[in-house]
């Protein structure tokens, strides 16, 4: 596969635009990523030098479709790699004061959980660190079109990007070099690869770090997250409180609620002593599972998701319930790219 356009340095650039005065290479880096130009919208580049550009350095989404929740402020683009149109999916999410973004860093995952629609489908291929980034300026540049800037990015979508992590973190330094959104604003959540936990705490950016945990005793965790079996709680723990040493920064844990799966007294109970031994204490985000076609159980119902928060808080722990976004336009993780036949929604509404 050719260089893709995100993925070129400003070397691969200047390669391209030879026999242009120098500062076009300024010019062209500027457009890209401060100002989230599409390539042929780069007015100040000669169109001929355009056009090289456009054919050295190809872009690697192609747009397939996009839908926007009932609310208009979810927005889901599902695109297909250009070099074997695996679909990938990237979420918008536009709040009050703030837009976020949240990026796929694998076609597929490996990881396995069972409720999880990506999961079910299997992995295709990692991501480049230019294929994440360009998911970024895209939906960024939507957002822009409609009075809003992304201040926020989560590594939350379609794979595991611990697994992934040369990319990721490449992505991440362009992000914050180039787009310029600060690290403070920028997530990585992992289901829990213990060694990519102990290196991230010593990347030179200190981004977050969000923990898929859904579950706080090895038992059931192996049967939601298979990946528990190589790096069960106990480790998980200790690489988290590893981050927090070296970080100084609080760890969220992501909780999908499922239907008397984990959502019982004894689960919370298990979940508070589990964030207590972080230090400090981890913040937990609760959230009702998506329902998805292959997993047989539900998400809990709000009456059980409000239950299960005040028990936490009860027991002392920062937790909040998140909306659960998108489920009209299978927002889940993976449900846009192994369904497919969401009818396209241009985005019609803005929220200020
Ligand atoms: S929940 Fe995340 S880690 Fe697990 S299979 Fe889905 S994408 Fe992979």
């Amino acid at each position: 596969m050719n260089t893709t356009l995100y993925d070129a340095t400003a070397h691969d650039i200047a390669r391209v635009l030879v026999g242009q005065p120098a500062y076009r290479v300024k010019q062209v880096w500027q457009a890209l990523y401060e100002q989230l130009r599409a390539p042929a919208d780069i007015t100040n580049l000669p169109l001929s030098a355009r056009n090289e550009l456009a054919a050295a350095l190809p872009e690697s989404l192609v747009w397939k479709t996009e839908s926007t929740d009932a609310s208009g402020d979810t927005v889901k683009f599902l695109w297909n790699l250009c070099d074997g149109g695996h679909p990938i999916e990237t979420v918008l999410m536009l709040y009050p004061n703030r837009a976020t973004v949240c990026v796929s860093t694998q076609a597929g995952c490996a990881m396995g959980c069972g409720f999880c629609a990506t999961g079910q489908a299997g992995f295709n291929r990692h991501l480049s660190a230019g294929e994440i980034v360009e998911q970024v300026v895209k939906a960024a540049r939507r957002a822009k079109e409609i009075g809003h800037r992304v201040s926020n990015i989560v590594f939350m979508g379609m794979g595991e990007p611990l697994v992934n992590e040369a990319a990721t973190r490449a992505a991440v330094e362009r992000i914050h070099d180039d787009i310029g959104i600060s690290a403070r604003h920028l997530t990585i959540s992992t289901v829990g690869i213990v060694p990519g936990i102990r290196r991230l705490a010593r990347w030179p950016l200190p981004v977050n770090l969000a923990v898929s945990l859904h579950a706080a005793r090895d038992e059931l965790r192996d049967e939601l997250v298979p990946i528990n079996k190589r790096y069960p709680i106990e480790d998980l723990v200790a690489a988290c409180n590893d981050y927090l040493d070296q970080r100084h920064r609080r760890v969220s844990f992501e909780w999908a609620l499922i239907n008397r799966v984990n959502d019982t007294r004894r689960d919370a109970n298990e979940l508070a002593r589990l964030c207590k031994r972080l230090r400090p204490s981890a913040h937990v985000n609760l959230i009702p599972l998506n329902p998805t076609p292959g997993w047989p159980t539900r998400g809990s119902s709000p009456r059980r998701v409000q239950e299960f928060a005040d028990i936490l808080v009860g027991l002392g722990v920062n937790a909040t319930v998140r909306r659960n976004r998108g489920t009209d336009i299978d927002a889940a993780c993976g449900q846009l790219a192994a369904g497919q036949t969401i009818t396209p929604v241009r985005l019609g509404r803005t929220e200020n």
